[in-house]
């Protein structure tokens, strides 16, 4: 689906707000938390995540410090803003759904519960740049699966 006008500045506007002010820009003690570094050769991103899980596997905290490009950033900057105090498995889904959304698969289903973030789909445009938009979340699910593994030992 091709982004209209109004979309295509709003997405602007919302991508250049979070890399100019990232929202949760910090770090926890490394013993108090889940610490994930990824980084994207091609592009020169670098995320580094800090997450503090609930006993009941969902996110109580996260930090993210990083550097790179404007969509690399932003789109970490708004995951911290998402995704805190939600339920594992609905994080989960909406990986999957925000990777629809950037990928351009077709009509991502939950696509409402993705909110702002449903503007990342502007990316489609720039295929160079989905590795930059998902890094974030990439680390985010690695992050998840090694919680999985604390939780159950
Ligand atoms: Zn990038």
């Amino acid at each position: 689906m091709p982004l209209s006008e109004d979309l295509r500045e709003l997405y602007q506007k919302v991508i250049l707000d979070h890399s100019r002010s990232p929202r949760n820009q910090g770090q926890f003690s490394t013993d108090s938390c889940v610490h994930i570094h990824s980084d994207n050769p091609s592009c020169g991103d670098e995320i580094d995540l800090y997450i503090r899980f609930n006993e009941d596997g969902s996110i109580s905290d996260i930090k993210f410090e990083g550097q790179g490009c404007a969509i690399s950033q932003a789109s970490a900057s708004m995951m911290t803003e998402k995704v805190k105090g939600i339920p594992r498995q609905e994080v989960l889904q909406m990986i999957q759904d925000l990777q629809h959304t950037v990928l351009g698969n077709g009509e991502v289903p939950n696509s409402e519960t993705l909110g702002e973030l449903q503007l990342l789909k502007g990316i489609q445009k720039f295929p160079q740049r989905i590795k930059c938009a998902l890094l974030g979340w990439r680390g985010l699910e690695r992050a998840l699966s090694s919680a999985k593994l604390t939780l159950q030992a």
